[in-house]
């Protein structure tokens, strides 16, 4: 196989060349980190490497091979967003409290791609403690969309789906807390999932808003998702909310047919706010489906517009807790002039965080505050419980939910950070999903305004991780749009 066609393929391809010998781990791996090495310097989307290392466990899974023990994904380079924890190899979070934090330990989805013989290819650039939505918050400089270099690649995953989008990595892991996968993938014209709460571990994933966060794949296709999370999906009891069931095959229902299901459309995703562009290319691939068989109806969601507030009160209250952690003596920066404990927490907490991570803290202090907290944390608890009946009083409707990731393609760089509000409203779509504990993705259906990717966003109920994924696998059998790979990039 050509360098190109290489660089372009999809993972059981690589997984095939690998098992016929066609191509070896290590020069796999050669090729990514040279792609790394020749393009990084645009992108920003890895916040660290470390070829030695890589290149040894990709020995490792050549002979792993040769012995005949290798598995689907043994051999293939794998990027991790810099949230998930990795042994003796730096763990940042983006931020410059952890810059120099190296882990003792790997996350368990670390754990387990590695103990199917992927290789860690690198950490992949976000926003601090994944706060915000286009990976300009990050303490290592914000990461460019291979797209548009003056445009953002999304976040807080940016690094992940540009690294995808650039074909920097095959395959990256992310996490979504309100967005983080399918809002990057959207932008960089990738495809990402977002599974159920708690079917991936959160042990040694850098915690946001534990009732939030979720980790899952990011890739070039549904097929790859399904394969990674196949991996990085399992029971550990490490995790108090991870859900002890029954392993699933995530690719199972992947070739079954269309025909008969109902994808529901909420009218308030398309409704005031949505720009045409976006629209244009949302409808277009809604059409797909329809002709390969699926049924649309209309569905409401009459709470979407609370989910920003709602969404803004809980998940800044959990990151207050969460990030108190951070004090100077335990992880990572301690400042290095102070006069007494007091003043060491303070100067570690002030030099440590960067102004939206402190924006969080501020607001989620305050509505946990006694005086607040029946007004505010306690009203959001209830509002939330609202937004997932709408999603259950829909999925008595129809199988599938879609819809726009975002109201617009990547926005350019600069363009939003004066604005929090605005920068929260480009995840309307995406945090009432994980509000509700729900799966949703993003996969590429076209490009809008200067270019720049459109992603539609599949949502299903609890568990239907293999359902979206045969919808989404069934639209790029017939289309070619999660194959283009940026003209700059493509030899
Ligand atoms: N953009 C949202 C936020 O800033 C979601 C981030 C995420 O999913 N980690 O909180």
């Amino acid at each position: 196989m050509s360098d190109s066609s290489l660089v372009r393929a999809s993972l059981a391809e690589l997984s095939a060349a690998l098992a016929a010998k066609r191509i070896s781990s290590v020069e796999l791996t050669q090729l990514f980190l040279g792609r790394i090495q020749r393009y990084d310097g645009q992108l920003n989307a890895f916040v660290s490497i470390d070829p030695e290392r890589s290149l040894a466990q990709a020995r490792e899974a050549d002979t792993r091979r040769a012995d005949g023990q290798a598995q689907p994904l043994t051999g293939i380079p794998i990027a991790h967003k810099d949230v998930f924890c990795t042994k003796d190899w730096l763990t940042t979070c983006g931020s410059n409290m952890l810059h120099n934090w190296v882990a003792p330990y790997d996350a368990h989805v670390v754990q387990r791609l590695h103990a199917t013989g992927a290789v860690l290819l690198g950490k992949t650039n976000m926003d601090e403690f994944a706060m915000g939505s286009s990976t300009e918050n990050s303490f290592f400089g914000a990461t460019k969309n291979p797209w548009d270099i003056n445009a953002v690649p999304g976040g807080s995953s940016g690094g992940s789906a540009a690294a995808i989008g650039a074909r920097l990595a095959p395959a990256a892991t992310g996490t979504d807390t309100g967005g983080s996968i399918r809002l990057p993938a959207s932008f960089c014209g990738c495809s990402g999932i977002k599974p159920t709460y708690g079917i991936v571990s959160r042990y040694g994933m850098v915690a946001y808003a534990s009732s939030l966060d979720q980790g899952g794949p990011m890739a070039g296709s549904a097929e790859d998702l399904a394969l990674l999370l196949n991996s990085m999906a399992g029971f550990d009891a490490r995790d108090s909310t991870s859900l002890e069931r029954p392993a699933e095959d995530y690719a199972r229902s992947l070739t079954q047919p269309l025909a008969g299901v109902r994808i529901g459309l909420p009218q308030e995703y398309f409704a005031a706010g949505l720009d045409a562009d976006v629209a244009k290319q949302v409808e277009a691939a809604i059409g797909e489906f329809r002709k390969l068989g699926a049924i649309t109806i209309d569905v409401k969601l009459p709470n979407t517009s609370l989910a920003i507030p709602v969404y803004y009160v809980l998940a800044p209250a959990e990151a207050s807790s969460n990030l108190s952690r951070y004090d100077g003596v335990r992880y990572g920066l301690r400042a290095s002039e102070y006069h007494d404990l007091n003043d060491m927490y303070e100067k570690t907490r002030a030099q440590g965080f960067g102004s939206e991570v402190k924006r969080r803290i501020l607001i989620g202090t305050y509505v946990l505050s006694h005086g607040y907290y029946d007004a505010y944390y306690l009203k959001a608890q209830k509002l939330r419980r609202v937004i997932a009946q709408d999603f259950a009083d829909a999925f008595e409707q129809c199988d599938l939910i879609m819809g726009p990731t975002s109201p617009s393609v990547a926005f350019d760089i600069g363009s939003k950070t004066s604005d929090p509000v605005q920068m929260y409203l480009s995840d309307i779509y995406n945090v009432s999903i994980n509000l509700a504990g729900l799966p949703g993705m993003s996969i590429p259906v076209g490009f809008g305004a200067r270019q720049r990717p459109v992603g539609l966003q599949i949502i299903g109920n609890y568990f239907s991780e293999a359902r979206m994924l045969n919808a989404a696998h069934q639209y790029q059998r017939v289309t070619d749009w999660h194959t283009r790979v940026p003209e700059w990039l493509s030899a």
